[in-house]
């Protein structure tokens, strides 16, 4: 089976739709801090991939990893296993990642994505500005259980 490669494009390295044992992580030789993984292509993490990622970002040691547009599958993954966002545990490596929504109007599903700084979750909810469906502009709503979906937010290390 043919590694799927990490893509670098200006600094960023691109992660494939699927992260499972084929998956080649970058090299990063010459590579400044910080670290830069897009993650808008990913649509599946098997327990493999997880646990080569983990490999990864813990052969990092000290440097600095940002990740950019990460899906709610990455999301979930970084709600069980905290150790991708490196030993700090620190939220702030997600830069930006989707909520999905679901609108009540014509009952579209939609992933909409928000930069770490726009979500200031806490008791009352996420604080988030109101979005609109992508579809029909309706009203939408989160789709997720704040509290279980923000996990890493919300959960000191
Ligand atoms: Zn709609």
């Amino acid at each position: 089976m043919p590694s799927i490669i990490f893509a670098q494009k200006n600094g960023v390295f691109y992660a494939p739709d699927k992260i499972d044992e084929s998956v080649q992580l970058p090299v990063l030789d010459g590579v400044p801090d910080p670290i830069k993984l897009n993650m808008s292509l990913v649509r599946m993490i098997n327990s493999y991939g997880t646990r080569k990622l983990l490999g990864f970002v813990r052969g990092l040691g000290g440097r600095k990893i940002e990740f950019y547009e990460c899906p709610s599958v990455f999301i979930d993954t970084v709600n069980i296993v905290r150790d991708l966002l490196g030993e700090a545990h620190d939220p702030r490596s997600v830069v930006s990642y989707s909520i999905p929504h679901y609108c009540d109007q014509c009952s579209a599903y939609s992933d909409i994505m928000f930069k770490y700084a726009d979500v200031r979750p806490d008791e009352e909810g996420l604080g988030l500005p109101s979005q609109r469906c992508l579809k029909c502009g309706g009203d939408v709503y989160v789709d997720v259980d704040p509290e279980e979906y923000l996990a890493f937010i919300l959960e000191k290390p």
